[in-house]
């Protein structure tokens, strides 16, 4: 059988319009809020956010969840509640988006990576427990792709070093982990609604924890770090200006980002359900496929969020090599991601700490053969079959 050529070579794009590689999916109760916020006049910090903070407190299972503009901010100020700065080591994964680490240097702490596990993508607990040292203070986990990581080791390793553990739940929204909900695990739970994630407020975040003290201290930070009680503490005497009791952040969430957000959230489990349908379309398509490795079985008894679609090519038998294969997904139009590339790789990372090819393998490995395909509810049954028939048509042609 002559193999089909792929419109990089001069074949037939696989479809006349570009399928992009994401989008956000809103409806009319979206823009009702929204519109509905600004005629308020209260544009900024206000009972939108409120409404949105319980509402996702209650879906996360915590006892608290503080809105913020990031999931990025959302790390920064759990470190920086914590304490943990210059002299402190803070241990996480190579394999996952550059805010992770960066957030780690904001408060002037050592970054340390623990490599990952080659088939899940997930920091490996064993290459933690390696890294821990005197001046370790706390891990950074990720939930790639919407995979929790492996807690039940990853807390038991925290305790006994009394660490304290943030959960970079960007991808995981609505992930559980062995009968725990995601956002009640860890010591504190960073959440992401950057434009991509699966709830999306353009930009936003939220910390969640079972800590009040804690979630007190986020809330002062996250807006200059202004004393917002303090009309309380002096009203006796009459009105009184807010103070600054800690050089805070501005990291507040606007009520106009949680007009978004609590729509948003409402939708999440019957997104989650069409997210899962595509999931297995791709999986039993691309088990069958040689040349690519779809992504590894779910753990038991854990929920996957389903946020990204990642597979790995196996380069060794094809012809061409990871950037080429996205170039040619392009030219059948088909847009595509990486998540990620091998951080330590970065230039600021391998200049600041001298690192280089070879110190985390796995994370390398996939980093260098991850593809992520178009991956959203509001794709359809035949986008989804153009990207099955676009991804077999380049590695039948480029195969060896
Ligand atoms: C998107 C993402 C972040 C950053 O989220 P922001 O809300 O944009 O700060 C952090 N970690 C991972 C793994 C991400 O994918």
């Amino acid at each position: 059988m002559a193999k089909l050529k792929p419109a990089i070579v001069e074949g037939r794009p696989q479809r006349g319009k570009f399928l992009i590689f994401g989008a956000p999916r809103f409806f009319k109760a979206e823009l009702t809020e929204m519109l509905d916020t600004i005629r308020s006049g209260w544009w900024g910090t206000g009972p939108k956010v409120a409404q949105f903070e319980s509402d996702f407190a209650r879906y996360a299972h915590t006892a608290h969840a503080v809105g913020v503009n990031s999931a990025t901010a959302a790390m920064h100020l759990g470190l920086d509640i914590l304490g943990v700065g210059p002299g402190d080591e803070v241990i996480t994964t190579p394999l996952t988006f550059v805010s992770t680490a960066n957030v780690i240097e904001h408060v002037g702490a050592k970054v340390v990576f623990a490599d990952v596990d080659r088939t899940t993508g997930n920091i490996d607990p064993v290459e933690i427990g390696k890294k821990i040292t005197k001046k370790t203070r706390a891990i950074i986990p990720v939930d790639l792709y919407g995979r929790p990581a492996d807690y039940g080791a990853i807390m038991k390793l925290a305790r006994k070093h009394k660490l304290y553990v943030i959960e970079d739940a960007a991808h995981a929204t609505e992930s559980w982990y062995k009968g725990k909900k995601v956002g009640s695990i860890a010591d504190l739970t960073a959440f992401s609604f950057y434009v991509t994630k699966n709830v999306a407020t353009g930009e936003g975040g939220m910390l969640t924890t079972n800590n009040k003290s804690w979630a007190d201290k986020v809330r002062v930070r996250r807006l200059h770090g202004l004393s917002a009680d303090a009309w309380k503490r002096y009203s006796a005497e009459g009105y009184q200006p807010y103070e600054g009791v800690y050089p805070g952040y501005k990291y507040n969430m606007m009520d106009i980002q949680a007009s978004l957000g609590i729509h948003q959230l409402k939708r999440a489990e019957k997104n989650l359900k069409i997210r899962n349908r595509y999931w297995k379309k791709y999986t039993s398509a691309f088990k069958k496929l040689d040349g690519v490795i779809p992504p590894a079985a779910d753990e038991v008894k854990t929920v996957h969020a389903r946020h990204l679609y990642a597979i790995n090519l196996e380069l060794e038998k094809l012809k061409i090599g990871r950037n080429k294969f996205i170039d040619a997904l392009k030219a059948e139009n088909i847009g595509a991601g990486i998540h990620f590339t091998a951080l330590h790789l970065h230039k600021f990372y391998k200049d600041k700490y001298g690192f280089k090819k070879g110190d985390f393998p796995h994370a390398e490995w996939i980093g260098e053969r991850t593809v992520s395909l178009p991956f959203y509810p509001h794709m359809s049954e035949k986008d989804v079959e153009d990207v099955i028939a676009a991804v077999t048509k380049i590695v039948n042609f480029y195969r060896k």
